[in-house]
């Protein structure tokens, strides 16, 4: 028999002794995933949002997936992290901070760097200053691979980096910065997350600003064109967010010391070029609609801001923090497609 993994044992302490969370940009993506997972663990959760690109039928949806007497540890806080009394009523009470709330996607900075720059250097300011005076005990926070800017070298590993390519990226760094400064002259313990393309259910389709996966899954079931920037040899870690879920908690209640004020690389390891990535998307999506068919991509310029490479290190997060992906790229396809074929089947008849 395998011994349980350091995740699994960390989820049966949890649902021992609740905590209580504080997760923003809980109406988002990835923090509806953390609110889903925390609440089925019987936890107690704050939420806030102010639902710029997150959405209600996230929220409603969990509520759905976790059942009334779950739900009813829910608490949702509905403010903007750019206003501080926002930050401090929603920090009340909290012990562990999953700081998500940000304005992701390099091009929308490139398009409009003041308001990026806003939410998410001012709004994490705010959401440092609220948890300090709060007390909790722990800030975890959405941190971005970005940060590796122009850096050339692969695998990434945390204390080599480049010069930034966006505004999105200036502001991740910055967290960074902040966060480290806090801990030195206050004490605040904190965590950054580097994240490397995440993707799984209820990541945002729609939208200038929509993420590859979704955005293609979108346009395959609907038979439109798919267009990769570039000449498809462009590469990422595609991290499916159940992997994300997991370094969020490991880091939120790691005892050990040598773990703390720290940055860790949060994906898989592996490397998908953008072809692959579209071959990949397609069988799936074929394979749970029979009868589609999904043309060959058409390709186009370079899009501004982007690092042509990327394939991260996780060594630094297994070794301090225990994480073992627990989906690698095909497994968590495999999950995604299922959900954006049965969602546009579910849209298409109603
Ligand atoms: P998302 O857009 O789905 O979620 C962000 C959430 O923050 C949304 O619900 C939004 O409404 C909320 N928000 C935005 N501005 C706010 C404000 N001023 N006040 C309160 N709430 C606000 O994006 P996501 O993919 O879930 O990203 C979560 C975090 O992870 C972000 O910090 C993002 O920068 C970071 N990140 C994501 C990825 C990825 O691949 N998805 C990669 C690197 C880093």
């Amino acid at each position: 028999m395998t011994a349980p993994t350091p995740y699994a044992q960390l989820q049966q302490r949890l649902r021992e002794a609740p905590r209580t969370w504080l997760v923003t940009g809980v109406a988002g993506f990835i923090g509806s995933h953390l609110l889903q997972t925390l609440l089925s663990l019987g936890q107690r959760v704050v939420g806030l949002d102010n639902f710029a690109t997150g959405h209600r039928h996230n929220l409603e949806d969990v509520r759905q997936q976790v059942g009334p007497q779950a739900w009813a540890r829910f608490r949702m806080v509905e403010g903007d992290i750019r206003r501080l009394a926002d930050c401090q009523a929603a920090c009340q009470g909290v012990e562990l901070v999953l700081h998500q709330a940000a304005l992701g996607s390099v091009p929308r900075s490139l398009a409009d760097p003041i308001t990026s720059n806003d939410v998410n250097v001012g709004g994490f300011l705010n959401m440092l200053v609220a948890a300090r005076d709060a007390g909790v005990q722990r800030f975890v926070y959405a941190a971005s691979s970005s940060t590796y800017g122009d850096h050339p070298g692969l695998p990434k590993v945390e204390h080599a980096i480049g010069q930034p390519l966006s505004p999105y990226a200036v502001t991740k760094y910055v967290n960074e910065l902040y966060a480290s400064v806090f801990a030195r002259s206050y004490g605040l313990a904190g965590i950054g997350l580097r994240y490397f393309n995440v993707f799984g259910p209820r990541q945002d389709p729609n939208g200038a600003y929509a993420a590859v996966i979704p955005r293609w899954a979108a346009a395959m079931l609907a038979s439109e064109p798919v267009f990769i920037n570039g000449d498809g040899l462009t590469s990422r870690d595609f991290c499916f967010v159940d992997n994300a879920v997991q370094a969020n908690l490991l880091s939120a209640t790691t005892d050990r010391g040598d773990a703390l004020n720290e940055v860790y690389n949060v994906a898989v390891g592996d490397q998908t070029s953008l072809n692959e990535l579209h071959g990949m998307l397609g069988r799936e999506l074929m394979a749970c609609r029979p009868g589609l068919t999904v043309p060959a991509p058409q390709y186009r310029d370079f899009r501004a801001g982007d690092v042509r490479h990327s394939r991260a290190d996780i060594g630094k997060a297994r070794d301090r923090l225990g994480y073992v992906p627990s989906h690698d790229i095909r497994a968590g396809m495999a999950v995604v497609a299922g959900w954006y074929a049965a969602r546009e089947a579910a849209s298409a008849s109603a």
